[in-house]
């Protein structure tokens, strides 16, 4: 850190006193709101992310009503945002909390890490913003924020270099005002130590900065090379029984988990998507599915993989399922489509039904 540590702290916390934008869980210490703003702004843009946090709040107004309600209504009002683990975590934390801890968050970020979906960036945010505890957080906007403050030049997705960020993130703290510097630094580096072309000649802190001084603000952080990632071809079988459709309900535990879908799977090598969509009826079903028109091809980006889903309408010979896929299975008609949460990817077809 050049200049000191006061001044620095005292230009960030002028500019953010000044600049910061008026988010709505901003406007309160409530650590259910900081909670769940952090867990669901964690991989969700701020713009696209507040519309759902509004509504999340106003369905679920406290962490009691989140508590007493059902697994399927909380990832219904997720429904949209992916990672629905996130909001299967919101459920169980609430259900401890309510049970376990008088319906109270604790103060510590130590026991806050004991609940589901709580990591030690999520637990140093709700300590410090709503407790005022003196806990650095460190998230991929400080991460950049501080490489570039100290000029690191090791890559920031090595383990060691997290070490020492997080090291560098409590060594910055200002523990007077925790929480709106830990919040000053996450808006710096959402708009202006941005990761391309960061505006340093509007930067609060630019005196302060190491790799600005430098000429190094271009180049830092390094980071290690993303692996590619693959891409699946898949078919879905939208098999309908007069005015019905069939969707089954994933397993609570892993991808996409609780969430509604139509059956469906990865199309083999050796196989067209008619050969597959006959497959998923004697594999996964057991009964003879009757593969129809396509409905549409509808691509989709996960995290970790994208895929192609080719939708086919198809019959099926019989009603009854016998299979483990699914936890259930329902025969259901589109104008009740909306009581039940479908992964992002389905949205995209399902209209067309
Ligand atoms: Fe980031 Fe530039 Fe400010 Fe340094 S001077 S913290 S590189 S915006």
């Amino acid at each position: 850190m050049r200049h000191g540590r006061t001044k620095f702290h005292a230009a960030l916390l002028q500019w953010y006193d000044a600049e910061a934008r008026d988010l709505p869980w901003r406007r309160t210490q409530d650590p259910y709101c900081i909670w769940l703003s952090e867990i669901m702004m964690q991989q969700t843009r701020i713009d696209q992310g507040t519309p759902y946090y509004e509504r999340f709040l106003k369905r679920f107004p406290d962490l009691q009503t989140l508590a007493q309600a059902t697994e399927e209504a909380v990832l219904k009002q997720w429904e949209g945002l992916g990672y629905y683990s996130r909001a299967r975590n919101l459920y169980r934390t609430a259900q401890i909390l309510t049970d376990q801890y008088h319906g109270r968050f604790p103060e510590s970020p130590e026991v806050l890490q004991l609940l589901p979906g709580i990591g030690k960036y999520t637990a140093g945010a709700i300590a410090s913003i709503a407790f005022g505890v003196p806990v650095p957080v460190l998230d991929g906007n400080i991460k950049r924020v501080l490489a570039r403050l100290y000029a690191l030049v090791e890559s920031i997705d090595l383990p060691a270099t997290d070490k020492r960020l997080w090291e560098l993130a409590a060594a910055t703290l200002n523990v007077k005002r925790p929480g709106d510097h830990n919040q000053a630094m996450m808006e710096l580096g959402a708009r202006v130590c941005i990761p391309a072309g960061p505006l340093c000649f509007s930067c609060p802190v630019q005196r302060h900065c190491r790799a600005f001084s430098a000429s190094l603000q271009d180049t830092l952080p390094h980071r290690t090379p993303k692996k590619v990632v693959p891409h699946h071809e898949m078919v879905v079988a939208v098999i309908a029984n007069q005015d019905a459709y069939l969707i089954g309900k994933r397993p609570s535990q892993g991808f996409l988990g609780g969430l509604w879908e139509f059956p469906g799977d990865r199309i083999q090598k050796t196989e067209g998507c008619e050969d597959a969509l006959r497959r998923i009826g004697e594999e996964m079903l057991r009964l003879k599915v009757v593969p129809g028109g396509l409905v549409a091809v509808v691509r989709h980006a996960y995290t970790h993989f994208k895929v192609t889903l080719h939708v086919y309408r198809c019959t099926a010979v019989k009603r009854r399922i016998c299979s483990d896929a699914h936890t259930e299975y329902r025969w259901v008609t589109p104008d009740s489509f909306d009581q039940y949460p479908f992964p992002a990817g389905h949205h995209k077809f399902l209209k067309l039904l």
